[in-house]
């Protein structure tokens, strides 16, 4: 490989675009990250909001998919000192007159709580259980290949019933429909519908996995830094506070990836890409707003329901009609009374998070695109249906509208946090329908965001699938081995 040749750029240092720089330094080149903010990580940042000893998860906050993502499997965190805590409640969803349906870590647990539907809730968890590495590997993926293939009829019996409009036949009882209803909602679009379900089905069987649905002991920057300082072991280097506004600031790099949204792209370089490529990418739609709450409090969340206590994460949507409801009209632009929230008291499951009288609570509702109130109000209000009391705990909060969102990092396109809307077709052709999903038409330019295969969350699959395919492309070289140096 010529000199030139090595000099690797990676515009932007979320997840996927360290797993890209990772890789890329793995192989041998010699990378450069370039951040716009003054802190690496994008969606793993930590701020300390109201108090000089309190963290606050900024974006992410909870990491299912960092626990099971193959990226993560292989780069293997706890050997980096990420250890990944468990709470035994993965998940709960509280109902009107003080009931709750609980999502155990322990599948047996989950299934004696849901009555009626206990049976069914084990016949739809346990063969993905029993598949959990096909299941995620294929939904996890560049949806190219033949990667977790054999999960796939499995997969499709299960979405074809849960994602279509007979969804609401699949249970008896408001409780595990509510579960099920609860983890699809994470998809941010229609309900019920095929992506949804599928979000749906790999979350709620994570739920009951190995890993369940980890909390990073610390907070989810110490993810980032791992990362990090695994690039700067294999001679990267990044720089914060500098935003790329024009390719050619990126010299004399040949291998360009870029961890941004498809906006930024043809904002970057239209005049240099093919008009067909330009208008497939201006036809890229994006999906609604999150209008994320912060909050110190004095004590634990005082759920109704007390279990609800032990959740490392809650879900607040009432049952699931009224979540499907909700959740369509907000794709369609239209807020409703009760928005779909999601809750995280991250001390529940790392107590070291918060210090006598004072716990941090993270939440985030769904809303329309673009939405620009200020979401505190609305999700204190959620919280306070279901644990009376909770208003008279705080003692300071900050709401980010959605369109704030937007300024915080330009990749959440107004609002929408998982850069791009999670449509039939956005999850199969993401961001664009070509064979390699990741390389663009400019020589040696590559897309590794969540506007990519496989999507939002934190699983790196982005960044090391671009970063595979530029090394394949542009090097000729195998992709390097991701785990720890001995
Ligand atoms: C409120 C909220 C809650 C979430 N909760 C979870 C959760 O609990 N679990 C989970 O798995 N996921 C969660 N997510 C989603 C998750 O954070 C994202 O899907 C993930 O971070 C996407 O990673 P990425 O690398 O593609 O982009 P990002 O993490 O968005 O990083 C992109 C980076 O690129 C930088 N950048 C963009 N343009 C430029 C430029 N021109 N020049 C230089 N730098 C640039 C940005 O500043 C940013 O740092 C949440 C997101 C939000 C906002």
């Amino acid at each position: 490989m010529g000199d030139g040749n090595r000099e690797a750029a990676v515009v932007g240092s979320g997840p996927n675009g360290l797993a890209a720089a990772v890789t890329l330094a793995r192989a041998g080149l010699r990378v450069t990250v370039y951040e716009a903010a003054d802190t690496l990580g994008g969606g793993l940042r930590q701020a300390r909001l109201f108090d000089s000893a309190i963290g606050h998860d900024v974006c992410a906050a909870v990491h299912p998919m960092a626990g099971a993502a193959r990226f993560f499997r292989e780069f293997d965190l706890a050997a980096r000192g990420v250890e990944l805590l468990r709470p035994e409640l993965s998940y709960a969803h509280p109902l009107d007159g003080g009931r709750a349906a609980l999502a155990w870590h322990d599948l047996d647990a989950t299934c004696a709580g849901l009555g009626p539907d206990g049976p069914r809730w084990r016949r739809l968890m346990a063969p993905l259980l029993a598949r959990s590495r096909d299941v995620t590997d294929l939904l996890l993926s560049g949806m190219r290949g033949t990667t977790g293939l054999p999960a796939g009829p499995l997969l499709a019996a299960r979405a074809l019933r849960l994602g279509t409009p007979g969804a609401h036949r699949a249970f008896r009882g408001e409780e595990a429909a509510a579960l099920f209803a609860g983890a699809a909602a994470h998809a941010m679009g229609p309900l019920p519908s095929l992506p949804g379900a599928a979000v749906g089905l790999l979350l709620a069987h994570l739920a009951h996995g190995q890993a369940g649905w980890p909390v990073p002991r610390g907070g989810s920057h110490r993810i980032a830094r791992a990362l990090a300082d695994d690039l700067e072991a294999h001679g990267g280097r990044i720089l914060t506070g500098h935003r790329v506004t024009d390719l050619g600031q990126l010299a004399p790099a040949r291998t360009i990836l870029l961890d941004i949204s498809p906006r930024a792209l043809l904002e970057l370089a239209r005049p240099a890409l093919p008009p067909g490529y330009a208008r497939a990418l201006s036809r890229y739609r994006y999906g609604p707003a999150a209008g994320k709450a912060d909050f110190l409090v004095s004590d634990p969340i005082p759920w109704r329901a007390r279990p609800v206590g032990r959740a490392g994460t809650v879900h607040l949507g009432g049952t699931a009609p009224e979540i499907f409801a909700q959740e369509s009209a907000n794709a369609a632009g239209r807020s409703g009374e009760r928005p779909f929230v999601l809750v995280v008291d991250p001390a529940v499951t790392d107590p070291g998070r918060a210090l006598p009288g004072k716990r941090p609570i993270w939440a985030y509702a769904h809303l329309p695109p673009g939405d620009r109130r200020d979401p505190l109000p609305l999700i204190r209000d959620a919280i306070e249906r279901y644990a009376p009391g909770f208003r008279d705990t705080v003692l300071a909060g900050r709401g980010i509208p959605g369109t704030a969102y937007e300024a915080y990092n330009p990749n959440y396109v107004g609002g929408d946090i998982g850069t791009g809307a999670i449509t039939l077709r956005q999850s199969l052709a993401r961001p664009v329908p070509r064979w390699d999903p990741y390389r663009t038409p400019l020589p040696g330019v590559y897309l590794c965001s969540a506007a990519t295969p496989p999507g939002p969350s934190v699983h790196g699959m982005s960044g090391w699938l671009a970063a595979r395919s530029a090394l394949r492309r542009e090097h000729r070289l195998p992709p390097p081995a991701l785990g720890p140096l001995r």
